[in-house]
C-alpha cells in the first residue's frame, strides 16, 4: 500500500483530501464470505479478489504484496499484525456491506466505472467490436447496443443494458446517497 494512501485512509483529518484522493483505484481483498459483496465491487469497478481459503495470515501476505484493502467479517483477523488496512465487516446484508465499504473509502459510485470489470474472473474488460460479438449475444441486443465489452479470461460478453439498470435500481434503492 503507498504510504501516502495509506496515512490518508487513516487519518480523520484529510477525509477532504480523500475525497479528492477517490481517482485512485484502490484496490481490495474479501474474504469468501463476503463473494457476493465483491461482485458489488466488481460491479462498480473496483478491484476486488476473493480469497477463498481460510481467512489468515496468508490472505494479509496476499494483501500486503498487492496493495489490497482486506475486507473481513472474522473478528480475529482485526488483532493480527498487519500494516495495511483491514475493514471488518459487521453487517450480513449485501447492500449494508456494500454501502458501509462506500462510506468508509469515499468510493465513487460512477456509471462509466460500472462493468469495466468482469464479475467472475476480477479481469478489466477489453471492448470488442460489434461485428464480432454477432453470434454471442441475443438478437435484441445486437440490434439495440453499439458498445460491447469482453472478460480477456472466461469470455463473457458485457453490454449497457438489463444488468447495469438494475445494478442502478438496487443502488438507487440502498445506496441513495451515492448515485450520480
Ligand atoms: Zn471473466
Amino acid at each position: 500500500m503507498q504510504t501516502k494512501l495509506r496515512r490518508l485512509l487513516m487519518n480523520k483529518k484529510h477525509q477532504n483530501n480523500l475525497i479528492s484522493y477517490s481517482g485512485v483505484n484502490l484496490k481490495f481483498i474479501a474474504d469468501a464470505s463476503l463473494a457476493r459483496l465483491a461482485k458489488w465491487m466488481r460491479l462498480l469497478g473496483y478491484d476486488t479478489v476473493v480469497y477463498s481459503k481460510e481467512a489468515g495470515r496468508e490472505m494479509l501476505r496476499q494483501a500486503d504484496a498487492e496493495g489490497r484493502i482486506v475486507l473481513t467479517r472474522r473478528r480475529d483477523m482485526v488483532g493480527r499484525q498487519f500494516s495495511g488496512i483491514l475493514f471488518l465487516v459487521t453487517d450480513v446484508i449485501v447492500s449494508k456491506q456494500l454501502k458501509a465499504v462506500i462510506e468508509k473509502y469515499f468510493l465513487k459510485v460512477d456509471r462509466e466505472k460500472m462493468f469495466s470489470i468482469c464479475l467472475e474472473c476480477n479481469r478489466k474488460l477489453h471492448s470488442i467490436e460489434k461485428n464480432e460479438v454477432r453470434d454471442l449475444v441475443p438478437q435484441y441486443v445486437f440490434e439495440n447496443c453499439n458498445r460491447y465489452n469482453q472478460c480477456p479470461r472466461c469470455g463473457k460478453i458485457y453490454w449497457m443494458g438489463t444488468h447495469p439498470r438494475n445494478a442502478l435500481r438496487f443502488i438507487e434503492k440502498h445506496i441513495p446517497s451515492h448515485l450520480p
